[in-house]
């Protein structure tokens, strides 16, 4: 499988989608899926409350991304114009050097348990782990096919953490969750411990819930971009310089959480968007990427710097808690679709892939903010969303676009102005 497919955007919707399931050999299931509306309301008001319809997103695809020398398509789900299209030209520039090389910790989460009003805490921390054995005895048998996927509890740890409301004394369930992301099944196991803890502690067990400081999780991702990849005609500075700026905007993020702020909200897009489309619960993904950023004092997930050969050498490290099976996973047809176009095997190999997703959508972003700055192509891209929003019928948004592109007058007003004079 090649990844590359210059000039899909060229191409309409049917010739799009067709060049994709031609490449990537999709299934006939997989491909009506992304034609139609595979999925009303009827079909969502299994999977949530109160239900009255649903809401569709765009699902673009971002090519060029070679993966641990594996070519992918990846299907990004997203309502924000110029991301699909970053993440595209990043993972481009990373081919020259073999694309993005990943490692993963491991699928292994930790589930916590709220001891209060505990008379003797590290006393009771202590007889907890002498419990130990026992315990995950217990959780295990709460989840015989986990186990029987090889995973299953691996450890119990206990801290003493002092609170405004005293003492508590907190038990941490480490579990090996494999393809899943986890949540139900180590929630499943933190109750069922409730009532031993409760009795070894003598004190009265409140929350029992996992913990999205996924920090056993952890997927990291490398690039190395050759600086004349970063030069572009429409832009009067030298790759090198360009990948020098990139270091500075790093660096700025690094020592300034305003910055760092936006820094991982642009590696977020990507990763959100993998996660949309794939229905994984991205709102897990996020807070476990900002609670480890900010760990040691809010900062960046990337880290850029210049390596012996003078390429600009890209690294990132975050948490990815997202699972190739369970929660909503098989329930949307078009995410089944986008998880068979990712051509992932495991919740590991996907969390390598979301990292190289991340990774590449920070450099692109950090590209065009240190050279052309990146309301250009942006508001190219976003030039259709104004046209619609000044009320242009569908046939003209394409000729009205193109008319506030090609003057440089991408605002509402001129949108207006066209709509009344092509549409009388
Ligand atoms: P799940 O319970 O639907 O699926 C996991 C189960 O699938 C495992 O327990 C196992 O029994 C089975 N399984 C089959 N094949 C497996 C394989 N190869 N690897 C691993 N397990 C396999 O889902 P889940 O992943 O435990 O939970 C995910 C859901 O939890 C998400 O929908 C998420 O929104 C939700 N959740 C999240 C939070 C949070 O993030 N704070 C809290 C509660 C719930």
């Amino acid at each position: 499988m090649d990844s590359r497919l210059p000039g899909l955007y060229k191409q309409d919707l049917d010739q799009r989608l067709s060049s994709v399931a031609e490449r990537a050999d999709l299934s006939e299931d997989a491909v009506r899926a992304l034609e139609g509306k595979s999925f009303d309301a009827e079909d969502a008001d299994t999977v949530s409350e109160n239900v009255i319809g649903t809401i569709e997103f765009p699902l673009g695809i971002a090519t060029n991304f070679r993966i641990d020398g594996q070519d992918r398509f990846v299907p990004m789900a997203i309502e924000e114009s110029s991301v699909v299209a970053a993440a595209a030209n990043a993972a481009k520039w990373a081919r020259q050097t073999g694309g993005f090389y990943t490692s993963v910790s491991g699928p292994v989460m930790i589930a916590q348990i709220q001891t209060v009003d505990v008379a003797d805490s590290h006393a009771a921390a202590l007889r907890i782990q002498r419990r130990a054995e026992e315990l995950i005895e217990l959780a295990n048998e709460q989840d015989p096919i986990l186990v029987e996927h090889g995973g299953g509890c691996e450890d119990i740890q206990t801290r003493v953490v002092d609170t405004p409301r005293g003492e508590m004394v907190i038990t941490h369930l480490v579990v090996d969750v494999r393809d899943a992301m986890g949540g139900n099944a180590v929630n499943t196991m933190a109750e069922a411990l409730a009532p031993e803890i409760e009795s070894v502690t003598g004190g009265d067990v409140l929350l029992r819930i996992l913990s999205n400081l996924a920090d056993r999780r952890l997927a990291r991702a490398s690039c190395s971009i050759p600086p004349a990849e970063l030069e572009s005609d429409e832009i009067d500075l030298s790759g090198t310089e360009i990948r020098d700026r990139i270091v500075d905007a790093w660096a700025f993020a690094e020592s300034d959480p305003y910055r760092a702020a936006t820094h991982n909200k642009g590696i977020m897009n990507g990763i959100d968007a993998v996660a949309t489309a794939t229905y994984n619960d991205w709102r897990a993904i996020e807070a476990g990427a900002h609670a480890y950023a900010a760990a040691d004092g809010y900062g960046p997930l990337t880290n850029y710097a210049v390596d012996g050969e003078g390429n600009l050498a890209c690294t990132i490290e975050l948490p990815i808690q997202a699972g190739t099976v369970g929660g909503a996973t098989q329930l949307q047809p078009v995410a089944k679709a986008a998880m068979e176009l990712l051509d992932v095997d495991s919740a590991d190999e996907f969390a390598g892939v979301l990292a190289a997703v991340g990774l590449a959508q920070n450099l692109g972003g950090l590209r065009a903010l240190v050279s052309e700055g990146i309301q250009s192509g942006h508001m190219n891209l976003h030039a259709k969303n104004i046209a619609v929003q000044a009320g242009s019928p569908p046939d003209l948004v394409d000729e009205i676009a193109a008319r506030m592109v090609a003057t440089d007058e991408i605002r509402q007003d001129r949108a207006e102005e066209l709509v009344e004079e092509l549409g009388e």
